[in-house]
């Protein structure tokens, strides 16, 4: 996520207690819970005007109410329950009481866990992630557009930064399309409510979090798209933010403490460096303005050390995979979070989900940089993140540079070799997230100036590079710009929208050039979908000469040969430096054109990449 640099907004008031238009009750959450969990407790957040001046009162067998705590605004109250194994599901009443009043009461459910084997499987190096902003991908239900009770109003396409009319149902009507392209999870950015004034639709400040922003639809349309991806073989990815909030959410329009959010005399951003937090040589100012400084004005920075805060934001997590059964889960903004905080919430979370998978948002050129944050690495930290895999950047640089850069001894193709020479760095690096762009990021047409070859082989080595590979929306079809400002890569998929004068989602709306970027991508995540080498196969890497790169996915029963022709001549090679690997097979199927070809000798095409299967894989 990156901050948003067009529009500034006045400081927040950071007082308690203003926010003086609520009803008596106004809510709890989480507003309901399951029995048979990992973990007995749970702490429900009340909120309502002076709340904190009743009493509760709770019976419901199983069920014990351990401790209520007042905060320092009125308007909270904070529930410790524990709910003992083998408590029945059922619904009680939470009764707030106040003498000579009628006391108010909410009906809280404990629901029966669904323990179905198609629910948070796990999004791992066996997937295709394909990355969408709902709102601009397709827009399926005009009547969800917008709602007079949002800060912002109606749909204007025409502008980058408003909303465009995107839905979950629009994604859920093109399931096919994604499935027909070899695509197996689909990672959303945020699609909960955002009610900012501005920009709101990028989905990176919460305003309520626990509730499907309605221009996507519903909480219940949400659970049915991931019940429909998950009837189709495809799996979900689902997009967390702990680190900020949007400033309208209630919590922070009437924090429950100060304490709730970092505070600074006057807006204070983060110093956005990542190496502030791992230095043994920093200051602790750098550090703390890392942690603490804000992302954006309208993005308040949530205190992770505060209790209350982590049972907030853990609890909320947890609601959402098991009433969706979401897969995955990728952690925006991950460095800028408490490392303790996140490691505690790993562990939780993998306790109640323990198939599920996380990735964290990392974006560095450096591998050091990006491994310091992975699972298994305690350096400078003394403990373990618990972060199984990361966004690696450092992987999507090296491959620009193999892409764009001139070969020199550690420089253009070398620099990605090295790069993969580095995978002893992490724990186990299948778990990172091999990807070219996203909806921060200039599209990768543009990142290799529009080059066919390039884009091929960018594509190739993307699906083909160990890892879990992860698209952009409408890369697919040759949709492209630079990302400055970034709503030019959040450009609405041709055909999403009722009146559209092109459907690139048909092969008859798109051209001749499209078709052939498309069918490209299809050949290769499909050859990959049914190729276990390409997912969990082991990699052979040799050093680049004369600008040309060679490697290997294998397993016990296939050979994937890669080789990548940096250079901007076409270039003939012999293999036999690849016998290790090769063991004697003297053909070869081109997977693009499916054309057997003769192994003795390979002619690869200017920066070109040929992905060939052994002839002597079982
Ligand atoms: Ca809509």
């Amino acid at each position: 996520m990156k901050k948003l640099l067009f529009f500034t907004a006045c400081c927040l008031a950071m007082a308690l207690g203003s926010f003086a238009q609520i009803p008596a009750l106004e809510r709890v959450e989480p507003m309901f819970w399951w029995v048979g969990m990992h973990n007995p407790n749970l702490q429900l957040i009340v909120h309502g005007s002076n709340i904190a001046t009743r009493k509760v009162e709770l019976n419901y067998p199983g069920v014990k109410l351990v401790a209520v705590h007042k905060v320092e605004n009125p308007n909270y109250l904070f529930l410790d329950l524990r709910i003992f194994s083998g408590t029945t599901p059922g619904t009680f009443p939470i009764k707030f009481i106040k003498a000579g009043e009628k006391p108010l009461t909410y009906s809280y459910t404990l629901k029966a866990r669904d323990h179905s084997q198609g629910r948070a499987q796990g999004v791992t190096n066996k997937d295709l992630i394909y990355l969408i902003m709902p709102d601009r991908f397709a827009n399926g239900d005009k009547a969800n557009d917008s709602f007079s009770n949002l800060r912002e109003q109606g749909i204007h396409r025409d502008s980058m930064f408003s909303r465009h009319g995107g839905d979950l149902q629009g994604i859920m009507d093109h399931l096919d399309y994604l499935k027909d392209l070899g695509v197996t999870a689909i990672w959303l950015t945020p699609e909960i409510e955002n009610d900012e004034p501005h920009a709101s639709y990028h989905g990176y400040a919460v305003t309520d979090y626990y509730k499907v922003d309605p221009r996507y639809g519903t909480n219940d349309l949400y659970k049915k798209f991931v019940e429909k991806c998950h009837s189709m073989g495809l799996k979900v990815v689902k997009d967390l933010v702990h680190n900020h909030a949007g400033t309208e959410g209630y919590t922070i329009l009437d924090m429950p403490m100060k304490s709730w959010v970092h505070q600074w005399p006057k807006y204070t951003k983060s110093n956005f460096k990542y190496e502030a937090e791992m230095d043994i040589h920093g200051s602790a100012m750098d550090r703390k303005l890392m942690l603490d400084g804000w992302f954006d004005h309208r993005m308040a920075d949530m205190n992770e050390n505060n209790p209350y805060v982590q049972n907030f934001l853990t609890q909320n997590h947890i609601w959402w995979i098991e009433y969706a059964g979401v897969d995955g889960l990728r952690l925006d903004t991950y460095p800028y979070n408490d490392p303790a905080y996140m490691a505690k919430w790993a562990v939780d979370v993998k306790n109640e989900f323990p198939r599920l998978s996380i990735f964290g948002e990392v974006l560095t050129p450096q591998p050091v940089t990006q491994a310091y944050f992975t699972q298994g690495n305690t350096v400078n930290r003394g403990f373990d993140t618990h972060l199984p895999g990361v966004t690696d950047g450092a992987i999507k640089d090296a491959i620009y540079e193999a892409l764009n850069g001139n070969d020199g001894w550690a420089d253009g193709v070398n620099r990605l070799y090295g790069l993969v020479a580095q995978d002893f760095l992490y724990q186990d690096a299948t778990r990172n997230v091999v990807f070219l762009d996203n909806h921060d990021m200039s599209r990768m047409l543009s990142m290799v100036n529009e080059d066919i070859n390039k884009y091929k082989s960018a594509m190739a080595m993307l699906m083909t590079l160990r890892g879990v590979p992860q698209m952009y929306y409408g890369d697919e079809i040759l949709m492209k710009n630079y990302s400055n400002p970034d709503g030019l890569v959040r450009e609405d998929f041709p055909g999403g929208w009722y009146g559209d004068k092109k459907n690139k989602f048909t092969a008859d709306g798109r051209d001749d050039k499209e078709n052939d970027a498309f069918n490209y991508v299809k050949t290769l995540a499909n050859y990959r979908k049914n190729t276990a080498a390409l997912q969990t196969g082991k990699m052979t890497q040799y050093i680049p000469e004369k600008g040309i790169y060679v490697y290997f996915r294998y397993d016990d029963k296939k050979t994937v040969m890669v080789v990548y022709n940096s250079t901007d001549k076409e270039q003939t090679t012999a293999t036999s430096r690849y016998y290790e690997r090769i063991k004697g097979a003297k053909n070869a199927k081109n997977i693009i054109t499916g054309e057997s070809q003769d192994l003795s000798k390979l002619t690869i095409g200017a920066k070109s990449t040929l992905v060939l299967e052994l002839a002597n894989s079982k």
